[in-house]
């Protein structure tokens, strides 16, 4: 496999390394579950969290992936570092580095963040957990190994994405993991959230979230990104959304029987997904975030020169 050297977004992977971060990762699942969680495989590394914007999963996973296998992590969200005395990002990831930490896990609004970064920061393996509406890698590794629990492999499948597609880094990264895995993604948003071009990433295309449904194997959800909207007449009125782009019981039955649901969440409830479907025996959801830990287990691993072995 080609080696790993930062995780930038899904851009960057080749459908080797994909896979084998998603195997890694499914390796990592039973540590989790296990009543002692803890492997050494992170043993004498040290792990930092930068987090300059709100996140609940994604930081949590993370923390917990390094401190069950037993390396030293360290968060610092925005409001408690430097920054907010004048500090430029780059003097703040600069000053991080000269710690010495071996992972710096960055999540900021602003997009290619890690990769402006990298330059100045030689010897630290970087994380993008998450860089403004552009990628989020690490979430769709960690829905590409709900999707192996569930169906063995994603080919061939058809994943019909509904929201904010055009703020959303999720969906971004999604586009581009499904040419690289042969699964195709239907997109269906309202025309004020659908970004121009769409059509580029080699999607299916709806507005109408109906006509959309039958055929989809898996209907993802998305929030809308109110911390990107710039416009406020996206949409009409929150019911008017729910009922034109949310997923209800009825929804999802014309979907098929075998349709599952996902969402990386937040969710909000009442908007894209109607809690009779978020709390269905179709959801997924909870799978993914207890596979975000497994996956960031197996990028931590990857990126620190470990194979999981030890675990
Ligand atoms: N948690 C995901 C993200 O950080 C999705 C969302 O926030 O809506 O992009």
């Amino acid at each position: 496999m080609r080696p790993l050297k930062h995780l930038f977004g899904i851009a960057d992977l080749d459908r080797e390394q994909i896979e084998y971060l998603v195997n890694l990762g499914h390796s990592f699942i039973d540590i989790n579950r296990r009543s002692l969680k803890k492997a050494p495989t992170l043993r004498g590394k040290t792990i930092i969290n930068l987090f300059f914007e709100n996140s609940t999963r994604t930081r949590t996973s993370f923390e917990l992936a390094g401190k069950r296998l037993s390396g030293d992590v360290i968060n610092i969200s925005a409001s408690t570092s430097a920054t907010t005395k004048g500090e430029s990002l780059l003097d703040t990831a600069q000053t991080l580095a000269a710690m010495q930490p071996h992972v710096l896990v960055i999540r900021h609004s602003l997009a290619g963040t890690c990769e402006l970064l990298a330059d100045y920061l030689p010897h630290t393996a970087l994380v993008n957990a998450g860089d403004g509406a552009h990628e989020h890698p690490t979430q769709i590794l960690t829905d590409l190994l709900t999707l192996k629990q569930a169906w063995g492999s994603p080919e061939g499948k058809v994943i019909t994405i509904v929201g904010d597609i055009a703020h959303s880094r999720v969906a971004r990264s999604h586009l581009l993991a499904a040419k690289k895995l042969g699964y195709t993604m239907r997109v269906v948003a309202p025309k004020t959230l659908l970004p121009s071009k769409i059509e580029r990433y080699g999607c299916e295309v709806y507005n109408d979230f109906d006509a959309a449904l039958p055929g989809s194997d898996a209907v993802y959800l998305l929030r809308i990104q109110t911390e990107r909207l710039t416009d406020s007449c996206a949409f009409p009125s929150i019911r008017e959304y729910h009922e034109a782009y949310g997923l209800n019981a009825k929804r999802l039955r014309a979907a098929g029987p075998d349709c599952i649901v996902m969402h990386p969440g937040p969710m909000n409830r009442g908007v894209e997904i109607a809690t009779e479907v978020a709390d269905s025996a179709k959801s997924h959801i909870l799978s993914q975030v207890e596979h975000g830990v497994a996956v960031r287990m197996a990028v931590l691993t990857t990126l620190c020169g470990g194979t999981g072995e030890e675990a």
